[in-house]
C-alpha cells in the first residue's frame, strides 16, 4: 500500500514550511529514515525556464529554502538541480532560471551547491520500455546519497497535468529533451520516456509545492491558483495519482500516467493508496482551471515538432577564440568533439551542451539551423531600416 501525506499550508513562510515538511516527514517513519549526517542530498527542483517564484510555474524558492534549512540541520550536503526546457528557445536557459527563480540566491544564502545539469556530465542508462534506446541522464542524481523530487502543482496543456512522474524530464541535459517530445508525440507516448527515466533514475522522495499551483494553459503560461497543499510520498505515481483526484481527474483522463501505472513504477489505483496527514479522505480543488483541451483527443506533441525543428540550434566550436585547452574534449560524455580539429560529429551528439556551459573562452557557438538563421537576421535587417527611416523622418521634421 503506498502513502500519500496531504498537508494543508497557506504560505510559503520558512517556519509554516519547516513544520508542514517535517511533519509530513514525520507521517513516512522520520527524516532518520532518509538521511544521516554527511550524506549529500539532491534537490530536484522545476526550473522549467526563466520565472520568478511568485509565477507558479516553478518549484517555489522557499520551498527550496526550507528543504534546505531542514537538511542541512541535519549535517547533509545540500544540491540544488536541473535543466531547464531550452529546446523550444534554442538554447538551454538553465543558468537563468536558477536566477530568476530566486534559487541561486537560496543556495548562496543558505550554503547550497546549484548542481546545473547542463554542465555536470551524464550517466549512459538502457531502459527498459518501448523505446529501447540508450538514455543520458544527469550525473549527479547517481552521485548524490539521497535524490528528493521537488516537482510543482501545475496543469499542462498538452498533458493535461504535470508532477511527480513529468518533473524527472529535466534530469536529461540540454538541448536532447527536444529529441523525446519529436519521438514521443502523444501524452502517452511521452509517458513511457517519463516511466524509462523513473525506472533508470535514482528518485527516494517525492515532496510537491502545491501552495501556488498552476491552473489553465501550464505548464508556464497558466495563472497562480493558491491551493495550499504540500503532498508527500515515496511512490511519485500515487502523489500524482492524489493530486489530479483533487482536480477531479481519474488516471485514464491524463495520458503521461499510464505508462507508469502499466510499468509498476507507483500505485496507481486509488483504492491502493492511504491518505494521512490533515486529511483522511482527498479534498477537491474547487474552481480549479483546467487547460482548455484537457478533453481533447488531438491533443499530442506532434504539433510543436516544426517548432522544435525550426528553433533547433547545435554547438560548434568558433576556431578564432578557443584556445585548445581541450575541456570541452575531455567532458563531452559521448567523445563527439575531435581533439585535434574540434570538429563535432553530430551523429554521436547528444545536444547536452556541456562543451558550450564548460568553455571558459565561450568559444562554443550555439549554431542555429539555416533557416532560423535567415530569418533572425532578415528581421534584424527589418528592423534596421525600419527605425533607420524612423530615425531621418524625425530629423527631418526637427
Ligand atoms: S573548451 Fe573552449 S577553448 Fe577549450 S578547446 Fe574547447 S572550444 Fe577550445
Ligand atoms: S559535443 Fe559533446 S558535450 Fe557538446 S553538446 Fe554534443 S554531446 Fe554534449
Amino acid at each position: 500500500m503506498s502513502k500519500v501525506i496531504i498537508k494543508e499550508c497557506k504560505d510559503y513562510n520558512l517556519d509554516n514550511l519547516i513544520e508542514k515538511i517535517n511533519q509530513g516527514i514525520g507521517r513516512l517513519g522520520g527524516w532518520d529514515l532518509f538521511v544521516k549526517p554527511g550524506d549529500k542530498v539532491l534537490l530536484k527542483v522545476n526550473l522549467i525556464g526563466p520565472k520568478s517564484s511568485d509565477s507558479g510555474a516553478v518549484t517555489h524558492c522557499e520551498f527550496v529554502r526550507a528543504l534546505t534549512r531542514i537538511l542541512k540541520q541535519r549535517g547533509c550536503e545540500v544540491w540544488i538541480g536541473d535543466s531547464s526546457g531550452g529546446a523550444l528557445a534554442g538554447v538551454a536557459p538553465t543558468v537563468q532560471s536558477f536566477r530568476a527563480s530566486g534559487i541561486e540566491k537560496v543556495a548562496n544564502e543558505e550554503g547550497a551547491l546549484i548542481k546545473n545539469f547542463d554542465k555536470e556530465g551524464v550517466v549512459e542508462v538502457l531502459p527498459n520500455g518501448k523505446f529501447k534506446d540508450k538514455m543520458y541522464l544527469a550525473k549527479p542524481i547517481y552521485d548524490a546519497d539521497l535524490v528528493i523530487n521537488l516537482p510543482k502543482f501545475k496543469t499542462h496543456m498538452m498533458g493535461v497535468y504535470t508532477g511527480a512522474i513529468k518533473n524527472v524530464f529535466g534530469c536529461i541535459p540540454g538541448l536532447r529533451k527536444a529529441k523525446y517530445h519529436k519521438i514521443a508525440v502523444t501524452p502517452r507516448s511521452f509517458g513511457e520516456i517519463l516511466a524509462d527515466i523513473h525506472e533508470c533514475g535514482r528518485f527516494h522522495l517525492h515532496i510537491m509545492d502545491g501552495i501556488q499551483a498552476m491552473q489553465g494553459e501550464g505548464p508556464t503560461a497558466g495563472s497562480v491558483y493558491q491551493a495550499n497543499k504540500i503532498l508527500i510520498s515515496k511512490d511519485p505515481l500515487a502523489l500524482d495519482v492524489v493530486a489530479i483526484k483533487m482536480l477531479g481527474l481519474d488516471i485514464k483522463q491524463v495520458p503521461i500516467l499510464a505508462a507508469s501505472k502499466q510499468r509498476k513504477i507507483g500505485e496507481g489505483d486509488l483504492e491502493k493508496i492511504e491518505i494521512e496527514g490533515d486529511y483522511q479522505s482527498i479534498p477537491r480543488l474547487k474552481r480549479f482551471g483546467l487547460p482548455v483541451f484537457h478533453w481533447g483527443r488531438l491533443r499530442n506533441f506532434a504539433m510543436l515538432i516544426p517548432f522544435i525543428e525550426f528553433m533547433r540550434s547545435k554547438p560548434k566550436v568558433n576556431l578564432k577564440k578557443c584556445k585548445k585547452c581541450n575541456v570541452c574534449v575531455e567532458s563531452c560524455p559521448v567523445e563527439a568533439i575531435d581533439k585535434d580539429t574540434k570538429k563535432i560529429n553530430y551523429k554521436e551528439c547528444i545536444e547536452c551542451l556541456c562543451c558550450h556551459e564548460l568553455c571558459m573562452y565561450k568559444a562554443i557557438d550555439l549554431k542555429r539551423f539555416i533557416v532560423v538563421d535567415l530569418v533572425f537576421k532578415s528581421c534584424r535587417t527589418i528592423y534596421r531600416l525600419v527605425t533607420t527611416k524612423l530615425l531621418n523622418s524625425i530629423n527631418i521634421l526637427s
